[in-house]
């Protein structure tokens, strides 16, 4: 998961009190470098932080399974400060570009990988465009499914069209992404990573809705969605549970 803003991400999982079981690691990482950088606190009661979030959000949270993996967090709080991107701006040449294709996935591909290209710009200013995603990473975020070999594929007709290169050496995955156009008018930002593919989508027109629990964007079809298909699985789950509850106490 590509998070831009980690300061933002950090204090909505503590405000919400829950997480996903497989982003638990990222969070702690996270929330370790939060609270070095943020909230100025040594090694020790880092630790101390994430043992307690850990006791109060796991079920069946074990201390000693998780004494090294805490150490260690908080032993690499230090090295980089917490990244606070609100979101990157495409401007109407580079969507032009995009729009040009008229191949809906090879849209949905190039939109992506300029969307990576901007993020690792903001962070680091001499980035020049590179990007170091895996292929199943770029792919996931853009909302393709296809082949390892249509995979491949793809990324070569983007290269054959001067929109994209290739790291030289052999044992380097990373592509440079060449249309990127600053100068441009600033015409669409994009603030929200977990689903590029719906972004480009949604500005394409077609129907999708921000999920008003965790605005992800998911189809609306019948113009009626409010929610994605996870939160409304929990939510539903809840509701049943506040049913059986009344139901018990009667
Ligand atoms: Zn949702």
């Amino acid at each position: 998961m590509i998070i831009l803003n980690e300061k933002h991400y950090v204090e909505h999982i503590l405000s919400e009190g829950t997480l996903a079981p497989s982003c638990t690691h990222t969070f702690l990482r996270l929330y370790a470098r939060y609270l070095y950088h943020e909230k100025k606190l040594q090694k020790n009661e880092i630790v101390q932080k994430l043992d307690s979030f850990l006791e109060h959000s796991e079920p069946h949270y074990q201390k000693e399974n998780w004494a090294a993996p805490l150490e260690q967090y908080a032993a690499k709080a230090s090295t980089y400060p917490l990244c606070k991107c609100d979101g990157v701006w495409m401007t109407d040449c580079e969507l032009q570009t995009i729009l040009a294709l008229h191949d809906k996935v090879l849209e949905r591909l190039a939109f992506t990988l300029l969307c990576l290209a901007k993020f690792r710009d903001f962070k680091n200013p001499k980035n020049d465009h590179w990007i170091s995603n895996s292929n199943g990473e770029i792919y996931s975020i853009a909302c393709i499914n296809t082949t390892a070999f249509e995979k491949d594929n793809k990324l070569h007709l983007l290269k054959e069209l001067g929109l994209i290169a290739f790291a030289k050496k052999v044992d380097n995955l990373n592509i440079r992404i060449l249309f990127v156009e600053e100068t441009g008018k600033k015409e669409l930002f994009v603030s929200d990573f977990r689903k590029l593919g719906y972004e480009w989508r949604l500005y394409k027109g077609e129907k999708y809705i921000r999920c008003t629990a965790c605005g992800i964007l998911a189809k609306n079809t019948n113009g009626k969605r409010k929610y994605c298909v996870e939160c409304s699985k929990r939510i539903d789950l809840q509701k049943a549970k506040e049913r059986m509850k009344k139901i018990r106490n009667l």
